[in-house]
C-alpha cells in the first residue's frame, strides 16, 4: 500500500519522523507531501522544507519527499493514492483532525484516513512549539535531527 503523509513540516521534528519511520516499516510506499499554502506564514519556504525533509529521511529507501497546493483530495487522485495519514498527539489534536478527515471523505468517499497515536515522548512536540523555544535561545536538540536545529539557528540568528 502506498501512503500520503501531508503536513507543514515547518520544520520537520522528531514527533513527524517517528511517524514516517513507522509508516515506512508497515507500508510499501510513504510520500511525504509538504503543503504549499500562500497564505500560511512560515519560517521555511517550501523549497528549504523539502531540503530538511530530504536529509533526515535519507535512509530511508521507500520513502519520498513532494508538494502540493490546493486540497488534499485533488492531490491524492491526482498521484492515485486513496489513504492518507495523519498524527495524533492528544485530544487537542482530535476535533480538527476528525473535521478534516470527514471533509475529505465528503469530498473523496475513496479517501481513507488512517490516524496514527504519536509516540509518548513526543505528545508535546509541534513544530511551533519548536521555534518558540527556539526563539528564546532554548535547547532544541531533542526535538529535532541536528541538520535541522543547525538550519532554525541559522534562520533565526544567522550562526
Ligand atoms: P499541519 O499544518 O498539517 O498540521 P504539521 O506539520 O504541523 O502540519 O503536522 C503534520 C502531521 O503530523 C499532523 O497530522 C500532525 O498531527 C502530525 N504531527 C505533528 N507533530 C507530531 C508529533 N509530535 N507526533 C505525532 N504526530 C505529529
Amino acid at each position: 500500500m502506498i501512503v500520503i503523509y501531508p503536513g507543514s513540516f515547518d520544520p520537520v521534528t522528531y514527533g513527524h519522523l517517528d511517524i514516517i519511520e513507522r509508516c515506512s516499516k508497515k507500508f510499501d510506499q510513504v510520500i511525504v507531501s509538504i503543503l504549499n499554502n500562500p497564505t500560511k506564514k512560515t519560517l521555511f519556504s517550501v523549497d528549504e522544507r523539502i531540503k530538511l525533509l530530504k536529509e533526515v529521511v535519507k535512509d530511508l529507501k521507500n520513502v519520498e519527499i513532494d508538494t502540493f497546493s490546493g486540497l488534499l483530495v485533488n492531490y491524492a487522485k491526482t498521484r492515485g493514492i486513496s489513504t492518507v495519514i495523519r498524527g495524533l498527539r492528544a485530544v487537542t489534536d482530535f476535533e480538527y483532525e476528525l473535521q478534516m478527515a470527514l471533509m475529505n471523505r465528503e469530498l473523496d468517499n475513496e479517501l481513507e484516513t488512517i490516524f496514527l497515536m504519536s509516540s509518548s515522548q513526543y505528545t508535546f512536540l509541534s513544530s511551533s512549539m519548536v521555534k518558540e523555544v527556539a526563539g528564546f535561545d532554548g535547547d532544541i536538540s531533542g526535538l529535532v535531527p541536528d541538520y535541522v536545529e543547525k538550519a532554525i539557528n541559522y534562520k533565526l540568528k544567522g550562526d
